[in-house]
């Protein structure tokens, strides 16, 4: 039976008022719902309990849980705006209206699907939190997606494999995109989900054992030079990251040595590279294969080093070492930054960090309920801004998502300028969609471009690390041809109207 003291206990701090207010929403959507049922048959107001409690678990505020268990009362049995704004506030209302559809009287079928997508992505470029919800309600509809009727399970899937999953992996929270990768692959792509859970679970039984006997050596070495009480332990890699790794790399799967993985956690970043340097003194680590994601952490925030090392017993296997923070970071993204903010004094300075950074403001300035809710667009990250604004002007169906998709949650890159300032750019980006990320007025100017000190074409796709020098010339101006060499629609835009 559910119960409002579990949402309480997965929460860190909250005050007498947050658990009333709470209360007072969970009572609310059991009564609203309390004849209606899920396809599963069960009641409906378990869905609505458990998207409420991955947001407490996620560490969401008051406001962000209660409007988690109103989320779908409004579309779905009818309860009135005014009732939402009038007992809960504005700012509740306003965050329950950023994930309820359009009607149907107003559009029909795909049309409002696309029309309500288009409203959601609006909602959370105001707040950020809309998309919180949003994540947690998807994430439990995907663990009961056998349920759901078969033809709508495929849509269902593919839109959280291509829109909602990577925004999770984008926010950093990566316990909740991991889950959203594997549930929704099942759906999509059966045949080669069976593959390779069948591939994984081979591979596995035979480098299981051994697995455990490296880390009781490690844990030997690790002791002799001092460092006792280190949490050591290994994750699986999630059956869909390495679904698209045996994929992009074209290589078989006793290639790949991240399917298990080896983490050591530790409490200061000296001691990241401390045993880092006792594992290399012991075993020798693969050429190549060490990254350094503490001092370049990657877009979403995600920090550690890794290493990949010869065990010695013939297997290869990585190694990654992290702080006890980073790898709350890693799980929570977002909600760990809140939650850690006080001790967070020494992040690096950089653009992903400075990302995260933007969305305090948004997240903590919540306690006030009495004030009018103006959806403010602070600390909304300006990617999601940016997307919005593309989006725009776009009405055609397919091109709303297809830009969404290419343009943003394709695989990332960092590039750097010569200062060391990081720009993030998809994947397939050329100098000159670097140069507009910059600024257009240098965008429109580009004469030539350095890598790493290199002359290089325009038409260069970049690499992750890649330090760009853009070298402009003022009598340069956008020509037809560069539309083929960019990637961003950022460009695109900029030299369409110059052309
Ligand atoms: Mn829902």
């Amino acid at each position: 039976m559910a119960n409002v003291k579990e949402i309480f206990n997965l929460m860190k701090k909250t005050s007498k008022k947050d658990l009333e207010f709470i209360d007072k929403a969970y009572n609310f959507a059991e009564n609203a719902h309390k004849n209606h049922k899920r396809a599963s048959g069960e009641p409906y107001f378990n869905h609505l309990f458990e998207t409420a409690k991955l947001l407490a678990e996620l560490n969401m505020d008051a406001v962000t849980v209660s409007a988690g268990l109103l989320h779908d009362s409004i579309e779905d049995v009818g309860v009135k705006e005014e009732d939402i704004k009038k007992i809960f506030g504005d700012e509740v209302f306003f965050l329950v209206n950023g994930v309820t559809k359009l009607g149907t009287i107003k559009y029909r079928d795909n049309k409002r699907h696309m029309e309500s997508m288009r409203k959601l992505f609006v909602a959370m470029s105001q707040d950020i939190r809309v998309l919180m919800i949003k994540l947690a309600d998807r994430l439990h509809n995907m663990r009961t997606l056998q349920y759901v009727k078969k033809e709508k399970q495929r849509r269902i899937a593919v839109e959280t494999l291509e829109i909602y999953a990577p925004l999770a992996y984008r926010l950093g929270i990566r316990k909740f995109s991991r889950d959203l990768e594997d549930l929704s692959f099942q759906y999509v792509y059966p045949l080669e989900y069976e593959e390779i859970k069948t591939l994984v679970k081979k591979q596995n039984k035979k480098t299981l054992h051994r697995l455990e006997k490296f880390i009781k050596s490690l844990r030997k070495a690790l002791a002799k030079e001092n460092i006792l009480n280190e949490r050591v332990d290994y994750r699986i890699k999630g059956l869909y990251s390495l679904y698209n790794k045996l994929k992009r790399k074209k290589r078989g799967i006793e290639d790949v040595h991240d399917i298990l993985a080896i983490r050591i956690y530790t409490e200061t970043v000296g001691d990241c590279y401390k045993i880092l340097g006792i594992v290399h003194g012991i075993w020798r680590p693969l050429h190549g294969r060490i990254k350094d994601y503490i001092a370049f952490p990657k877009t979403n925030g995600y920090q550690s080093l890794h290493t990949t090392i010869f065990t010695g017993d013939g297997s290869i296997i990585e190694v990654q070492i992290r702080t006890e923070k980073m790898h709350k970071n890693a799980e929570y993204g977002i909600a760990s930054h809140i939650l850690y903010k006080e001790e967070d004094e020494k992040v690096p300075q950089n653009y992903s960090v400075n990302w995260f950074k933007n969305l305090f403001p948004n997240i903590l300035n919540l306690s006030g309920t009495s004030q009018t809710y103006s959806a403010i667009n602070n600390g909304v990250p300006d990617w999601i801004k940016q997307l919005v604004d593309t989006q725009s002007g776009i009405t055609e169906n397919g091109e709303f998502l297809n830009t969404i998709k290419s343009d943003f949650f394709e695989e990332r890159i960092f590039a750097f300028t010569p200062k060391g300032d990081v720009v993030d750019l998809p994947r397939g980006s050329s100098p000159i969609d670097f140069a507009y990320a910059i600024h257009s007025q240098i965008g429109n100017h580009t004469g030539a471009a350095k890598i790493n000190g290199k002359m290089v074409s325009l038409s260069t796709k970049l690499k992750n690390g890649d330090i760009v020098e853009i070298i402009t010339k003022e009598s340069n101006h956008p020509t037809r041809k560069w539309l083929d060499m960019v990637k961003t629609s950022m460009a695109k835009k900029n030299i369409k109207s110059k052309i």
